[in-house]
């Protein structure tokens, strides 16, 4: 879907809700209470009716739009945004864009596209081997600080520390030896450091997967959790650049969109950019599909 085609077929909020409406039967209902899977259309109601009980779904219920009040075309307008650059868009921009008056709807709606894409990719899980990486983002620090004698400045700098998981392919691409990277996740990591790596990889991987990782996380127990897991010496930069190269690089990109783009951000929504971006990166070869599984995610939300 590009900028033209978007124009022809979503004009007006008619279109939206009659392409969203279609998309939603595509999928099947299911009544909540009696489980039925056949409903009429009540226009007046926006709503499904069940033919069974009589049981209503309204036509945002499930999905991304449910407790929102902002217009179909909005949400068509910032997931046609969001999926038309490998980069992204800040809530501000996409506010100047839509010319809404109030910058909360706006950011939480696309915290929610977010959300879905981190869904969406949950599904996915490699069987080969992966590399896996800690690495630092900077945050700010949302919530408030008792400790006011420290200066503003400082109080602001927080630091995220994210589990980084990448699939690298074992083909080799047929004109040289370049190995394309494949799926990507990035976690943001709580707690015990141990148990969260371990939470992260099991997430991922299967049992069989082999696990390439320095030695910095030699002591994660991974182990317990993936039966194979090679440690490359952190000392010797090189082989771990050579052996790492993918998860090095997809931590220097999503540095860079956070900062380029967002310039800073709360640790509690870190983990909804890491989303988009791993979301984005896993489909990088889908090209102007993007925006009809990116609705789709949005649709099947719950
Ligand atoms: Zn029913």
């Amino acid at each position: 879907m590009n900028l033209l085609d978007f124009g022809r077929y979503f004009p007006n909020e008619e279109t939206c809700i009659e392409h969203f409406k279609t998309e939603r039967e595509k999928n099947g209902l299911r009544c909540k209470r009696c489980n039925n899977t056949t409903h009429y259309w009540k226009k007046d109601k926006m709503a499904f009716q069940c033919k069974k009980c009589g049981y209503r779904t309204a036509l945002r219920s499930g999905t991304v739009l449910e407790n929102s009040h902002l217009p179909y075309l909005y949400w068509y307008k910032a997931i046609l945004m969001l999926s038309a650059t490998k980069k992204t868009f800040s809530a501000n921009e996409v506010q100047c864009q839509l010319r809404h008056d109030v910058y909360e709807p706006i950011w939480k709606m696309l915290h929610k596209i977010r959300e879905a894409m981190g869904k969406r990719d949950t599904n996915y899980k490699p069987t080969e081997f992966i590399e896996i990486d800690e690495s630092f983002f900077e945050t700010t620090n949302t919530k408030k600080r008792k400790d006011r004698k420290i200066k503003r400045v400082r109080e602001n700098q927080k630091i995220a520390k994210v589990l980084v998981l990448i699939e690298p392919i074992s083909e080799k691409n047929k004109h040289n030896t370049y190995k394309p990277a494949g799926h990507i996740k990035m976690i943001v990591m709580d707690g015990s450091r141990a148990n969260k790596i371990n939470r992260g990889v099991e997430a991922i991987a299967d049992n069989d997967t082999i696990i390439l990782s320095n030695d910095n996380n030699k002591q994660n127990d991974i182990e317990k959790v993936v039966k194979r897991n090679y440690i490359i010496k952190l000392s010797d930069i090189k082989e771990v650049k050579k052996t790492l190269p993918w998860v090095h690089s997809a931590i220097g990109n999503a540095k860079k969109i956070l900062k380029g783009i967002h310039h800073c951000n709360g640790k509690d929504y870190l983990q909804n950019y890491l989303n988009e971006f791993c979301y984005k990166y896993n489909r990088r070869y889908f090209g102007e599909k993007l925006f009809e599984r990116l609705l789709v995610a949005c649709i099947n939300y719950s």
